[in-house]
């Protein structure tokens, strides 16, 4: 290269103290040519962790840093081309999508970008239905967008496509009753009713259960729904074939019927036991012959029948420095059941609400291997944990209402030279490159692992492509393709100079959270501090051309360093901080399974301080005036007792006072006198008609609408429950067991000189 571009200036990290940006990171631009870049794949949906792929295997190993994609692929998007052609145009060779980076040998043939046959291109494809105009086979939209739909023809199919078809499975133990869940959930079903995804061929059903087994007969014609119970949990059967699941048109007055009594019926329950296995078996050969979506809604840890658990935790374990036991399941009685609801079209969605263990690592699996996915409310109670019930309520609505694929595959193909050899997120890999997805979600994300087992000689560019084949809620079979362009680089300085960090961390977060439980979580953390010293390394010996001491870093991984230690500090990873298994297994399940830049807010939350917003660098959004305060280092210095900060997590929110926290901020946002005053567990901000008050709700609640999620608020404060939850994510800090961030510099730089 003639200059060193920015990515590349050297940053001595033990020098330069203030390297977080003070606003969100974009992802690195690849270093193409203009007209490729200008059409390539919005790195919200697909981006790689090197935008410059290396030439050949030797030359990546010798960088140390991870090859991989990480995935959006079903996001809600603003604007999506979508095309209705009788001929989907793809490679004769490798059945790849035509696309914007394919080349035009002339107006009538094209060279695949991933295998490089040359195609002849269908007289079809000569017509241009946007501009209407003929012969010009590059315009078309399939050629002029990364990303686009196409209404699949019959031979997408195996069958017809399936309706959209719901089952809610409902723990009704006493322990569940007490949780008060009941309550809220056919409330929600109640008010959403209308607005689930389907066409008049959706179909609805319920089954509860303790010990034994309940299901509803909700036929057409009955005066109210008739609950019928089978209590030989050891071999289940359906009591009537046809009417436990039921077309929701026809049949809503019963549904509602339901719901409304739903949370009454079990009132007085004195079940204790939760006949778990048994419930999903029954639902398992209710749903086989359509597929659909399992909803299961558990409480406690199943302790009856078929895939009964035992309490596995040891609470004296939970901050052993160590070798934390029990991070891979017990029974593979829930993942077995997965592969067969997968093979059905069946996911499964887990709802966890269980103050007590419910071992996570064995029921996650039936979510994790059907594609489903798992959401978790600790300690959730109806009275004591409000934040809780707002959270449940809130992700339920988006839970019902967002949109859903059925029986769906996506296969990932990469330009020749190129293989992916490990997938991470919620699926089943049925072959090589194909995932099976009983169900898609446009809240899932997806990462892969990549090697280069053929040089890439000669080759200027790559490219990635995702395709995605569902059927949506009306009935259709739909492809959604996403295609990715980067440049190939035969240097390890240009290797260096196109690291996208953001993207290499939540990569090394997935294989991670696999060495935790394949290997151990020592291994894990070792293998995640290593990667950091390796790179580092690599990049001291084989790209800097003049050695000075420090610990040097290039620009675009100047934050690596942080970003590793604050996974090593995240709930997944961390030792010497009390955690609870299943929390721990669920942090896990999240790094895996949330998309890069939600994934991101939990491994490094975002402090914000809050009681002096201003209008200053403000946006616009909707006519309402959003405040960008800078994002601040996470470290109790950073903090100030005369202020309030916020604290974006992810998936929670803190927002601490200061305790001589100015009067102004605590009568205008708070709605309170004074510091002692803030009541304990205050978790809505008071609607108050102040400047103060509106900017700092409108700030909150951009955050909260740039999320599919609902991320619940906490106000801190000194004697607060959760205050040691924040604290604890003041990652640059040192802990009685962990070191500060510079102290985990002077350890980088010590491995690196060795
Ligand atoms: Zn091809």
């Amino acid at each position: 290269q003639s200059s060193t571009p920015e990515a590349l200036r050297v940053v001595n990290l033990l020098h330069e103290r203030n390297l977080l940006p003070p606003s969100p990171m974009p992802a690195p631009t690849p270093c193409l040519p203009q007209d490729l870049q200008k059409i390539n794949c919005n790195p919200e949906v697909f981006r790689s962790t090197l935008t410059s792929i290396p030439q050949t295997q030797s030359l990546l190993n010798k960088a140390k840093m991870p090859l991989g994609l990480l995935l959006h692929p079903f996001k809600d998007l603003s604007q999506l081309p979508v095309v209705t052609s009788s001929t989907i145009v793809r490679c004769r060779s490798c059945r790849t999508y035509i696309n914007p980076f394919v080349s035009f040998l002339d107006q009538r043939r094209w060279k695949c970008n991933l295998c490089y046959r040359v195609n002849d291109v269908p007289e079809e494809f000569m017509y241009n239905p946007v501009s209407r105009s003929y012969g010009e086979p590059h315009k078309r939209p399939e050629v002029q967008n990364a990303t686009i739909e196409f209404i699949a023809p019959s031979e997408y199919m195996l069958r017809p496509p399936q309706p959209a078809v719901y089952l809610f499975i409902l723990d009704v133990s006493h322990n569940a009753v007490e949780t008060g869940y009941l309550s809220v959930f056919c409330q929600s079903l109640l008010d959403n009713i209308n607005a689930l995804p389907g066409d008049s061929r959706t179909k609805v059903g319920f089954i509860t259960f303790d010990s034994t087994i309940h299901f509803y007969n909700l036929q057409e014609g009955l005066s109210q729904p008739q609950m019928l119970i089978v209590s030989d949990i050891e071999d289940i059967f359906l009591p009537t074939p046809d009417s436990l699941l039921v077309n929701l048109n026809e049949c809503k007055e019963l549904v509602q019927d339901l719901l409304k009594s739903l949370p009454n019926l079990f009132e007085k329950t004195m079940e204790t036991q939760s006949a778990l296995g048994s419930a999903l078996q029954a639902a398992f050969k209710l749903l086989s012959p359509t597929g659909g979506r399992m909803s299961i809604f558990q409480t406690q840890l199943p302790n009856l029948g078929v895939g009964a658990l035992q309490s596995r935790e040891d609470p004296n374990q939970r901050a052993s420095a160590k070798d934390i036991q029990h991070l891979s399941p017990a029974t593979d009685f829930y993942k077995k059941l997965a592969l067969d609801c997968s093979g059905q079209q069946v996911a499964v969605d887990l709802f966890l609400l269980s103050s007590q263990y419910c071992d996570l690592a064995s029921l996650g699996c039936i979510s994790r291997y059907s594609a489903g996915s798992v959401y978790y409310y600790p300690s959730y109670h109806h009275q004591h944990n409000p934040a809780q019930v707002e959270c449940f309520q809130k992700d339920l609505k988006r839970y019902l209402t967002r949109k859903i694929g059925f029986e769906a595959v996506m296969r990932i193909r990469c330009t020749k030279g190129l293989s992916i050899h490990t997938f991470h997120g919620n699926f089943f890999v049925r072959s090589t490159d194909l995932l099976s997805l009983p169900n898609v979600n446009p809240d899932a994300g997806f990462a892969v692992q990549m090697s280069i087992e053929e040089n890439l000689d000669d080759m200027q560019v790559v490219s990635f492509q995702a395709a995605l084949l569902y059927t949506s809620s009306k009935g259709e079979r739909r492809i959604r393709v996403h295609t990715l362009c980067l440049p190939v680089v035969n240097s390890l300085a240009d290797i260096f100079a196109g690291a996208d960090v953001q993207a290499i961390t939540g990569l090394l977060a997935c294989m991670a959270v696999d060495r935790s439980a394949t290997a151990s979580l020592s291994d894990a953390r070792d293998a995640m501090t290593n990667a950091a010293i390796d790179s580092l390394t690599s990049y001291r010996q084989s790209v800097l051309t003049i050695q000075q001491p420090g610990l040097l870093a290039p620009a675009c991984l100047r934050l690596f360093p942080l970003f590793i230690l604050a996974l090593l500090k995240q709930k997944a990873f961390r030792t010497g901080t009390s955690t609870r298994l299943d929390d721990r297994l669920f942090a896990m399940c999240q790094l895996k399974y949330q998309p890069l830049v939600y994934a991101l807010l939990m491994i490094h939350p975002a402090l914000y301080r809050v009681d002096d917003l201003t209008d200053e660098g403000a946006l616009n959004v909707n006519d309402r005036t959003i405040p960008q305060p800078k994002v601040l280092q996470l470290s109790v210095e950073k903090l100030s007792r005369e202020a309030a900060f916020l604290m974006d997590a992810g998936t929670v929110m803190y927002l601490w006072i200061g305790r001589n926290c100015h009067p102004n901020f605590l009568t205008q946002v708070l709605g309170v006198p004074n510091y002692a005053a803030v009541p304990d567990n205050l978790y809505l901000l008071p609607e108050l008609d102040t400047a103060e008050s509106q900017r700092t709700r409108a700030f909150i609640g951009w955050l909260r609408d740039q999320r599919p999620f609902f991320p619940s608020l906490h106000v801190i404060r000194d004697e607060s429950q959760l205050k040691p939850t924040f604290m604890q994510n003041m990652i640059e800090d040192r802990t009685e067991s962990a070191l500060s961030y510079y102290e985990f510099l002077l350890h980088l730089q010590q491995q690196i000189s060795k």
